[in-house]
């Protein structure tokens, strides 16, 4: 059914100790690990399209055996199960070993096109690095991942992906605000995919241990299998390796800052060497655009992972990298160089994907003044982001008028107090373009291509979720359905692009969530 080739087993030390309780592994990148099987698992839903790449289809995909493995309940021939070791960045402070707790890796198959995927089942149980925790996710935050990862995908941004989301029958105890009170909700996996699950941490950690050689075959490991065209002449090279997870790094923020996705917890064992959006925690989408906002209420006093200062946290944690990294390099300087690159890549790229989502033919110097105005402006009048920029495309420019961005608004007082200085910034945008000289339908069709007309919004989750726990998972295929094609208007799919409903402001899971999941 999969063909595995399992590499990071094959050149890589692994823990000789084969008890599941949590510990110190020393000396080894990972721990061999069996899934903990589940009482009833079932198949809610899974992604066609990352199960075309692996070359499963609909019968595949119906086969009990291939359901027992992505349960955790048993292995594929050609699998086999391991946790990763890993440290890192929490908040700002390292705090030593972490690992997959509660990912276990069932090997890495090799897809129809060669392609290596490693997958990984989230929830399935204790490993080794589980600590005091029990190993296993509930289905609101498993819903939360599936659909988001995929919808990631299809928006563009690069991204770990998901294949399958399965119920376990069994419920799992979650105290979802620390507030002293438990709860027992229904409990999940997910099947996780992507090229590699290596982490920033995982350098990291072997960096803090002084385990140096170690350190040193995971590099070269690293760059021979997920970085091939970074070898010169056969060998590894460092420093271009380095450039490289930093211009890769720039471009995810660019994509997180234009299509208003909030991380929530960038912890360096939160940051993929491969520049993807990974672990789908308490992530949230940005609705009345809020430079300030972070959805992850753990985060709510200090805001150090909210909306705006992403590029800079994602930037702190290159440096955590680069500090691990130093004892390796020939060229220390290399290092500060490649985090320099970062803020390069990070200004171009951004300009780039502004430039595309205002429709211009390019990016002009003073541009910046025109977006710093309007970034300015939508803060203090509470606008939606993505209804925003979707509807800027039909502006007419020679006859600019708020009209088309009214809906826009969340609150009518501000929608007064504003629409005069958004008038005033409409003619400024309407001259530039006119400027530009680009024929209209060009223009909105090249906005359109950029600027989402469905986004995963906190409350359509969190509405999936609602049914779901409810036994009703029709709205996860609805959701998963119209975020396939987030640039396309799709008839009778209004209500998928509405913004966030009153009601939602203030719930839990629509504006707040937590990392209990
Ligand atoms: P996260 O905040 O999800 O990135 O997780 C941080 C660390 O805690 C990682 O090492 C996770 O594997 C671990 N962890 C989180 N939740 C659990 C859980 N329910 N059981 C075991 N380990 C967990
Ligand atoms: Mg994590």
């Amino acid at each position: 059914m999969l063909t595995f080739d399992n590499r990071f087993l094959r050149e890589l030390p692994g823990d000789p100790d084969l008890r599941n309780e949590p510990r110190q592994v020393f000396g080894a990148c990972w721990s061999p690990v069996a899934p903990t099987p589940v009482a009833a698992p079932s198949l809610l839903v899974y992604s066609r399209e990352m199960a075309a790449e692996l070359g499963l289809n609909e019968e595949a995909m119906a086969a009990p055996e291939l359901l027992a493995a992505l349960a955790g309940n048993g292995l594929l021939p050609g699998m086999v199960s391991y946790a990763t070791c890993y440290g890192g960045h929490q908040f700002g402070q390292w705090v030593g070993q972490l690992g997959d707790g509660r990912a276990i890796l069932l090997g890495e198959a090799i897809s129809r096109q060669g392609q290596r995927l490693e997958l990984q089942i989230k929830g399935a149980g204790p490993t080794p690095y589980s600590r005091r925790a029990d190993g296993r996710a509930v289905l609101r935050s498993s819903i939360r991942e599936f659909l988001c990862s995929e919808a990631m995908h299809h928006l563009g941004v690069p991204t770990t992906r998901a294949l399958s989301l399965v119920g376990t029958g069994e419920t799992v105890v979650r105290d979802m605000f620390y507030d002293g009170h438990p709860v027992a909700e229904p409990g999940a996996v997910v099947c996780r995919v992507a090229p590699s699950f290596t982490r920033f941490g995982h350098f990291e950690l072997l960096a803090a241990r002084g385990e140096y050689a170690l350190l040193r075959r995971l590099v070269d490991f690293t760059i021979a299998r997920d970085f091939p065209e970074m070898l010169v002449d056969g060998q590894p090279e460092l420093s271009r390796w380095f450039l490289e997870i930093c211009r890769r790094t720039a471009h995810l923020m660019v994509h997180w800052m234009r299509v208003g996705f909030v991380h929530g917890v960038m912890n360096t064992d939160n940051m993929s060497i491969l520049g993807l959006t990974i672990d789908y925690g308490p992530y949230g989408w940005v609705d009345n655009f809020d430079p300030g906002w972070t959805p992850n209420t753990t985060d709510a006093s200090s805001r150090r992972y909210c909306f705006a200062r992403q590029p800079a946290i994602a930037r702190w944690n290159l440096e955590r990298l680069a500090d691990a990294l130093a004892g390796l390099m020939p060229d220390p300087e290399a290092l500060a160089v490649a985090i320099e690159h970062y803020d390069h890549v990070y200004a171009s790229e951004f300009c780039r994907a502004f430039a595309a989502k205002l429709g211009l033919r390019d990016w002009r110097h003073d541009d910046s003044d025109l977006l710093e105005d309007l970034f300015e402006l939508m803060r203090l009048s509470e606008i939606d982001m993505t209804e925003f920029f979707r509807s800027l495309a039909r502006l007419d420019i020679e006859n600019p008028s708020p009209d088309v961005v009214q809906g826009a608004f969340y609150r009518e007082d501000l929608r007064r107090r504003f629409t005069g200085d958004l008038a005033r910034w409409l003619i400024r945008y309407a001259a530039r373009l006119r400027h530009d000289g680009q024929p209209a339908e060009q223009r909105a069709a090249q906005m359109n291509d950029c600027n989402p007309r469905y986004v995963l919004r906190n409350y359509l989750a969190q509405q999936a979720i609602d049914l779901a726990e409810r036994g009703d998972a029709q709205m996860i295929y609805d959701l998963l359905d119209v975020l396939r094609r987030p640039y396309e208007e799709q008839a009778g799919r209004q209500a998928f692009s509405a913004k966030r409903p009153d009601w939602a402001r203030h719930r839990a899971g629509c504006s707040m969530l937590s990392c209990s999941s």
